[in-house]
């Protein structure tokens, strides 16, 4: 208890705060009741949901994307929001902490729905979904978009962590391109790079040296984008970092002579949602928490 006043002490002051959970400890974050918003008007700290929704859309410009899942408000809850939760993925960890902490809308990065995915509410998708709206918290994410975009992304996020000058997408034409290219403030040397890595995202890279020249310029696309190693190779660069590794992906790596980083599929990703809630918190001066629940991959 005595923590959570500290916790809330805090938000009050900062509006916005991060959690880190382990996965099987997240009960350890102590109850918050408050009422139920239903019926409540906004008040300075607080939004209604179709406002904030709104903004969101209109920021990230989601009508534009063909993706593989419906990016906005996936599930709806209370009217009125004045506490928020941001985490990576909807998961069931995520879901009960947002419930537990009170929010009244939950903000992912991986929500609900995805295409090919088998419709009905059963199993783990009928448990997190029960859950949210047994706590009347709504669901809001944000996938492709919240890749691309220039101020939020997490690509951009993760260039401003890392300290890379950005010069342009990694799809070179392509105005809505998820990857970046750019340049090092100064070159490293693979082993560098993997230890700055590791310190800046608290996990360490899986590290291909395909040659053992320095890096200065470099290309990246948060995720799963292994794939996407042939359109750095094109744009001449001397390293591609990424989320996530496949086994072709080091064969590729060598014998185009570029160093591969595969730094986390989460860890890369947690950036732009996190950004996004700092914004929602200054923008309707709600009570923004990012929720970390580890995920080695
Ligand atoms: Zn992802």
């Amino acid at each position: 208890m005595i923590a959570d006043l500290v916790c809330r002490a805090l938000s009050l002051k900062s509006r916005s705060r991060d959690l880190r959970i382990q996965s099987n400890s997240y009960r350890e974050i102590t109850m918050t009741d408050r009422p139920a918003l239903d019926h409540v008007t906004p008040d300075q700290h607080s939004v209604e949901l179709r406002v904030l929704v709104d903004y969101c859309d209109s920021l990230l410009d989601s009508a534009a994307y063909q993706d593989y899942c419906p990016n906005g408000l996936q599930i709806e809850g209370r009217a009125v929001v004045s506490r928020i939760v941001t985490g990576v993925t909807a998961s069931q960890a995520l879901v009960d902490a947002a419930v537990e902490q009170g929010a009244d809308l939950l903000l992912v990065h991986h929500g609900y729905f995805w295409k090919g995915e088998p419709a009905p509410l059963t199993g783990i998708k009928q448990k997190r979904i029960k859950t949210l709206l047994a706590g009347n918290v709504s669901l809001l994410a944000y996938h492709l978009p919240l890749d691309v975009h220039s101020e939020l992304g997490n690509n951009v996020q993760l260039a401003k962590l890392m300290g890379w000058r950005v010069a342009g997408g990694l799809e070179p034409g392509n105005p809505r391109s998820i990857g970046l290219h750019g340049e090092l403030a100064e070159a490293l040397s693979g082993d560098a790079l993997a230890k700055q890595l590791s310190r800046v995202l608290g996990r360490p890279p899986l590290h291909v040296a395909g040659n053992d020249r320095p890096i200065k310029r470099i290309a990246w696309c948060t995720g799963a984008a292994q794939g996407y190693i042939e359109k750095a190779i094109a744009l001449g660069v001397d390293a591609y970092v990424t989320g996530e590794v496949s086994e072709p992906t080091v064969h590729i790596a060598r014998e185009n002579g570029i160093h591969f980083f595969a730094a986390g599929h989460h860890a890369t990703e947690r950036y732009g949602v996190k950004a996004l809630g700092e914004r929602l918190a200054q923008q309707f001066g709600i009570e923004h928490a990012f929720v970390d629940i580890d995920n080695p991959v």
